[in-house]
């Protein structure tokens, strides 16, 4: 089977890539993860008040948050897993696209949302679905470690405040779950983390695409503004770089290693006519 893009199709690729699912499961992400935060920071806050240790110097040791509500973490890990893995599909799709191949994801077509749907389903038939066991168990145990620091910073971040309150002269739980309300914690914390992780799953499932479907070359895509970090820039003006080599950053592919918060990048493989591509399932 060969392919070959037009610009048009490259196009709509970078278009799908920056504006379709990828964004969405950002935004789904961003509003659980933030809910989940905001509830943990609740519930903390009313059983300080329900044991009279709101105003207790030592209540942080002698009730660690985290004893409060010990499955935060396991469900933060739950949701960046569940994201991440649909990211990681959608990331899938999108190669599968640009390689040439109609392929449809269905946890990703299932997404809520117009945008989502109408661009996913337009554009893909093959059904992609992430069974393989050794990429799942990659996602999941990233997903845990995300979720221990997430909890971490959460606890950090309520203790933060309530230590604020009790050295401006004591606290009442309205006043601390007012406090809380008000903070951008939750919102900017969750949002970060969201628009990290569905970024770096959406392009390890491109870069595993491109990979088991026998992709040679892939070039990076910044999206151009003056927000794009020098090195992703030096990563363009590279051109085409073999699938699995480094980049000038040292990162094989956006969303890889340190250099990733916040990053908008993508990647476009270069698909001779005459290559014989096998387009790979999830398996
Ligand atoms: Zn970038």
């Amino acid at each position: 089977m060969s392919a070959t893009l037009t610009d048009a199709r490259r196009e709509q690729a970078i278009r799908l890539a920056e504006n379709g699912a990828r964004s969405l499961i950002e935004r789904q992400l961003q509003a659980k993860l933030a809910q989940m935060i905001l509830g943990f920071q609740f519930n903390y806050i009313a059983e300080l008040e329900r044991q009279n240790l709101l105003n207790e110097p030592d209540a942080f040791e002698r009730l660690p948050a985290i004893l409060v509500d010990p499955t935060f973490e396991a469900r933060i890990a739950g949701e960046l897993y569940r994201a991440s893995s649909v990211a990681f599909e959608a990331g899938a799709v999108v190669a599968l696209h640009q390689m040439g191949f109609e392929a449809t994801a269905p946890r990703v077509s299932k997404l809520r949302g117009k945008r989502a749907r109408v661009e996913v389903l337009k554009a893909f038939k093959l059904k992609f679905r992430l069974t393989n066991g050794a990429i799942n168990l990659k996602i999941l145990e990233r997903a845990q470690a995300i979720a221990h620091q997430a909890v971490k910073a959460t606890v950090e971040a309520t203790q933060r405040t309530l230590k604020e309150l009790a050295l401006a002269g004591g606290i009442t739980a309205g006043a601390a779950i007012a406090k809380l309300k008000r903070q951008k914690f939750p919102t900017s914390f969750a949002g970060r983390i969201a628009e990290t992780e569905a970024h770096a799953a959406y392009e390890d499932g491109q870069h595993e695409t491109y990979k088991k479907s026998g992709v040679l070359y892939h070039s990076w895509i910044t999206v151009g503004d003056n927000r794009v970090r020098p090195w992703h820039v030096t990563n363009e003006a590279e051109g085409l770089v073999r699938v699995g080599d480094p980049f000038p950053s040292g990162q094989v592919h956006p969303g890889d290693g340190p250099l990733s918060v916040n990053c908008r990048c993508s990647v476009i493989p270069e698909v001779p006519s005459a290559l014989d591509l096998i387009p790979w399932d999830g398996g």
